[in-house]
């Protein structure tokens, strides 16, 4: 595995990726870049500015009409160079996210790198097969793009948010402004790197780096945006969402959730326990999908526990760089007190605090750690069953039959993800026709990134992934004959 070159002075970026080169922003301030396990400045990058946007927006919009109407076989040969560049440089996504995330290695490796070269390879796929045209009686409906989309993506899986959003786009015949969360904006610079070197036309994709309430701000409310994507908290996503209405521009909203996994009498207790307590402490639970509920029948409910609490044991926080570590740290301070604060409040509301806890780690006096915390005794109406924490932080709750567990799983605010286990896939999957969730995993399912992501109620608006997020990204024109 290559490793980033330590660097005695962080590079200090001043420029943005603006109409098909790099140009030096128009703001004069810079945002630092940490290493959460170090808390080492890495690196700056420019505080873009509304100018910035302003000149990416109107490259961007240059190049809508030309690009639009490229033959689909012509976007597919920039897409595949796209493709093969992210291929390329695997080892230096995945250092870069080890150092601007805390990503473990041996996730980052698969998940941070792996998958969003897998999901720009099944837009390969997908757009090679893809029908912009049909025909209904009398009419022939074309799928138009969109025109100019701003896609605005938060730092917990920073490569695969962005190339979910912008390959998409420009494979529907889109141009985009990227604009990426501060906290990782590096792997950002590199995937603009990358579509540099694959030869779009200027304009067709531009990066502006820079603080949600100045850039993202900027983007979200441009005049001359057609198509904003975001994906990030309920709180912006609902004023994203706001502008987006005013202005009459399309919205995509990916806003996290609290996804419950419900363990059903008569299935593997223990798989199911094992399987959900990995699927919250990856990433430490800055994943949005992330089962953060475990729901189990009153009589197997202290034996859950138990299994939880010894298999969250493993995930001994530490480094991320050394490739055994399984728990990073959270990507950043104010995280982290976030994180700690949650286990504090659920403590107070009564929650039994069965492994880890809002004490630092012990052993690791720099770096944004929190311990692998399951939370026992915690009921439906507590704050931590309702609010998204974003860190490894596992809520166990008790239900007292099948109508209670429902009850359970739809009682958020949310519905973007989900899991079931029962002794047979069909009573599961009965069961997961009634949550009220984007995605439900029947009996430990893998992930599929070529099925639609997204979510139901607060969880969002739109899909992601396969062809569902190609279609976010056309828009239909019947011809009459
Ligand atoms: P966030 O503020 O919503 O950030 C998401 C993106 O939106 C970032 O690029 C951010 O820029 C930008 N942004 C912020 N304010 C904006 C505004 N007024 N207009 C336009 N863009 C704006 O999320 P966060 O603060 O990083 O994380 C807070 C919480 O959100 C987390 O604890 C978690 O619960 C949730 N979250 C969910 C997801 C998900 O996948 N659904 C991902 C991340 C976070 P900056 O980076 O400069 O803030
Ligand atoms: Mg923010």
């Amino acid at each position: 595995m290559e490793q980033q070159p330590q660097q005695q002075q962080p590079q200090q970026h001043r420029d943005q990726y603006i109409g098909g080169g790099w140009r030096p922003s128009l703001g004069s301030e810079s945002i630092p870049v940490l290493n959460p396990a170090t808390e080492e400045v890495i690196a700056s990058v420019p505080a873009g500015t509304a100018a910035d946007v302003d000149a990416a927006v109107a490259a961007a919009r240059g190049a809508a009409r030309a690009w639009g109407a490229t033959p689909p076989a012509q976007r597919l040969e920039h897409l595949t160079r796209l493709r093969d560049g992210l291929a390329a440089r695997q080892a230096e996504i995945t250092g870069t996210v080890v150092a601007e995330l805390g990503c473990p290695l041996s996730f980052a490796t698969p998940v941070q790198a792996g998958l969003p070269l897998a999901v720009a390879h099944s837009y390969i796929e997908i757009l090679s097969g893809f029908a912009f045209s049909e025909q209904i009686g009398n009419s022939t409906v074309h799928l138009e793009p969109a025109g100019v989309v701003a896609a605005i993506t938060p730092w917990n899986y920073p490569l695969h948010q962005i190339v979910a959003k912008v390959v998409p786009a420009l494979a529907a015949g889109c141009t985009v402004v990227l604009k990426p969360a501060e906290d990782t904006p590096l792997v950002a610079r590199l995937f603009a790197r990358i579509v540099d070197g694959a030869g779009f036309p200027a304009g067709v994709f531009n990066l502006v780096t820079g603080v949600g309430s100045v850039a993202g701000a900027a983007l979200a409310g441009h005049p001359d945006v057609d198509l904003v994507s975001f994906t990030g908290s309920t709180a912006v996503g609902r004023q994203i969402a706001a502008t987006a209405g005013a202005g009459i521009k399309r919205v995509a909203l990916e806003l996290g959730g609290k996804s419950a996994n419900v363990v059903l009498p008569g299935a593997d207790l223990a798989r199911a326990v094992n399987v959900n307590v990995g699927n919250v402490m990856s990433n430490s639970g800055q994943t949005c999908s992330a089962w953060t509920r475990l729901l189990v029948h009153q009589d197997q409910y202290e034996e859950a526990v138990a299994i939880a609490a010894k298999a969250a044991a493993k995930y001994v926080p530490g480094d991320p760089a050394s490739a055994e570590t399984r728990l990073g740290p959270v990507v950043n301070a104010r995280q982290r007190e976030r994180v700690r604060g949650y286990i504090e409040t659920a403590v107070r509301e009564g929650a039994r605090v069965a492994a880890g806890g809002a004490e630092a780690p012990e052993g690791l006096a720099t770096g944004f750690y929190v311990r692998p915390t399951v939370l026992a005794d915690v009921t439906a109406d507590m704050t931590v069953a309702q609010e998204e924490i974003f860190g490894p932080v596992l809520s166990v709750i008790a239900y007292r039959d099948e109508e209670h567990a429902l009850e359970i799983a739809n009682g958020t605010a949310y519905g973007l993800a989900g899991g079931v286990w029962a002794a047979d896939n069909d009573t599961a999957a009965a069961f997961a026709r009634r949550m009220d969730t984007g995605q439900v995993d029947i009996n430990g399912g893998r992930f599929n990134p070529l099925a639609p992501f997204g979510g139901f109620k607060g969880s969002g608006v739109g899909r992601e992934l396969g062809r569902h997020g190609l279609e976010e990204f056309l828009q239909p024109k019947s011809l009459q004959f």
